[in-house]
């Protein structure tokens, strides 16, 4: 089954349970700064959530572009390594806003995924995960879904906090939440990776498909939890992860959209298409967020969303390079992209030209200096040194316009350890040094500059004060 295919049934599914079948919203949220992109389906009815919005239905079903790269839901460290993440991804999503609750959400999802006229995914691969307190929850899964016993999971309070665990979903720092039941299906044991709650839970194995989340709260900036007006119901099911259950695959990158980008990335960089090779599917990954991004707004920048895009343009263009590719070709892979979700997705087919132009600018910007900064790289870590330094990461950072996580990605992979505290000194250093000279003002640093023509030298001081300031800024 194609991924359109899976996307239009679950939509089919929840309009035949009454709901309003809502289109998807950009992937930056429309008047909230609590929150950088759209992490969830639920971030455009949060208001809804909180009782502050009244709309025409109580029930709704997406399919809704999700964005999980930066703040508290940041994925980018795991693309490439693990078979189920991303930071672009499409998140299938059902709703109540005061509804119905937790024996219907329970009772909807068991039906959509194992019922022959729906999914008919063989009931016997899935297993569940409920909050530990929620006897509600476990009751309705093991005594009206008859799931058996050892295959429901309770999980508590597992991340070192009170309502810090994976069955306490948040949306953010604050706003809606509540316990959630999640639904896994098992890959077999050809694959690594431990049932949930075990040690090894976060191998790919046994693959989280499907949160349901039971609104209960709101949290405020104390972390305190208000009782929402009427309890609701929020979930999410990651379409890539879906279809790699229905495609009978073991990766995301392996389903048709997926699998279609990593080998466009293979054909642009001039190597074989491998599943195997982490870069290829970087980049494949990379493509969608970062034309996502342009199409829906946001363009390169030194701060803000425009800075994350930046990174993750960067990071996909340095793999590019990883791979021997030295010349420009992130941006061709805008053609392939709507080719495979232009139908689902016209805004990819219409901005295409525009989105191309802007992702091929910010490559050719950083195609200048990323060359010269690699070999500044190898020449630190002559005579065999195991350790990236502080001053050698600040000077790619300042001068070079490597994103501090781009260099750490470099030393992932090679295994080298990077001096954070070091970087970080050189950052304040130069933050002071900035602020003595009275200048705030940005007038040179070719990474942080549009303007080719701005860029003064290849001096470790070519950068000024107002550059850190938006780093600092930025990492928060
Ligand atoms: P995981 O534990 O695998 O990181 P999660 O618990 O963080 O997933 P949720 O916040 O519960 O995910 O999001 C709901 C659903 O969205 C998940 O069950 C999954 O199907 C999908 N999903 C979440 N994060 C990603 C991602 N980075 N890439 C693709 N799909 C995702
Ligand atoms: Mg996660
Ligand atoms: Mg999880
Ligand atoms: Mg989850």
């Amino acid at each position: 089954m194609k991924s359109a295919e899976i996307r239009q049934k679950f939509l089919d599914f929840f309009a035949s349970k009454g709901h309003q079948v809502v289109a998807s919203s950009p992937l930056v949220p429309a008047n909230d700064p609590t929150i950088m992109f759209t992490v969830a389906g639920m971030v455009q009815f949060k208001d809804c959530f909180l009782g502050k919005e009244k709309r025409s239905y109580t029930r709704a079903a997406t399919s809704q572009k999700c964005l999980r790269a930066g703040g508290k839901h940041n994925d980018l460290e795991n693309v490439g390594y693990t078979a189920r993440h991303h930071t672009f991804f499409e998140m299938l999503g059902n709703f109540s806003f005061g509804d119905y609750f937790k024996r219907d959400a329970i009772a909807y999802a068991w039906e959509f995924l194992t019922s022959p006229a729906w999914l008919a995914i063989p009931a016997e691969k899935l297993m569940v995960t409920v909050y530990a307190s929620d006897d509600e929850a476990y009751d309705i899964w093991h005594t009206v879904v008859g799931l058996p016993a050892e295959r429901i999971v309770r999980i508590g309070d597992n991340k070192g906090a009170p309502y810090a665990s994976d069955n306490f979903w948040t949306m953010g720092d604050t706003g809606p939440c509540g316990p959630c039941t999640e639904i896994f299906y098992d890959h077999g044991p050809s694959v690594a990776g431990g049932p949930p709650g075990s040690p090894d839970e976060d191998g790919d194995r046994y693959m989280e498909i499907w949160n349901n989340v039971f609104m209960q709260f709101n949290r405020d900036e104390s972390g305190t939890l208000h009782d929402l007006p009427r309890p609701s119901v929020d979930t999410g099911m990651g379409l890539e992860r879906i279809s790699t259950v229905l495609q009978g695959v073991k990766s995301n990158y392996e389903t048709d959209i997926l699998a279609a980008l990593v080998k466009a990335a293979a054909r642009e960089t001039g190597v074989a298409y491998s599943q195997d090779q982490p870069s290829l599917k970087v980049v494949a990954d990379h493509i969608r967020a970062c034309a996502f991004l342009v199409a829906d707004g946001v363009l390169p920048s030194n701060e803000g969303r425009g800075y994350v895009l930046r990174r993750i343009i960067r990071r996909a263009v340095r793999h590019g390079y990883k791979l021997g590719q030295k010349g420009l070709f992130f941006h061709k892979l805008v053609a392939d992209l709507a080719g495979v979700m232009g139908d689902a997705y016209p805004q990819l087919v219409d901005g295409r030209q525009r989105i191309t132009d802007a992702l091929k600018a910010e490559e050719e910007q950083f195609a200048r200096t990323l060359d010269i900064g690699m070999a500044l790289l190898e020449k630190s870590l002559e005579g065999g040194k195991t350790t990236l330094d502080g001053k050698t990461a600040f000077t790619l950072h300042s001068t070079y316009g490597f994103p501090i996580d781009l260099t750490a990605d470099i030393c992932r992979e090679r295994n080298l350890a990077l001096d954070m505290a070091g970087y970080e000194r050189e950052l304040a250093a130069e933050q002071e040094r900035g602020r003595a000279a009275g200048s705030f003002k940005m007038t040179a640093g070719l990474a942080y500059d549009g303007e080719a023509s701005c860029f003064h030298g290849y001096s470790e001081t070519s950068h000024d004060a107002t550059v850190i300031a938006l780093y600092k800024g930025n990492e928060q």
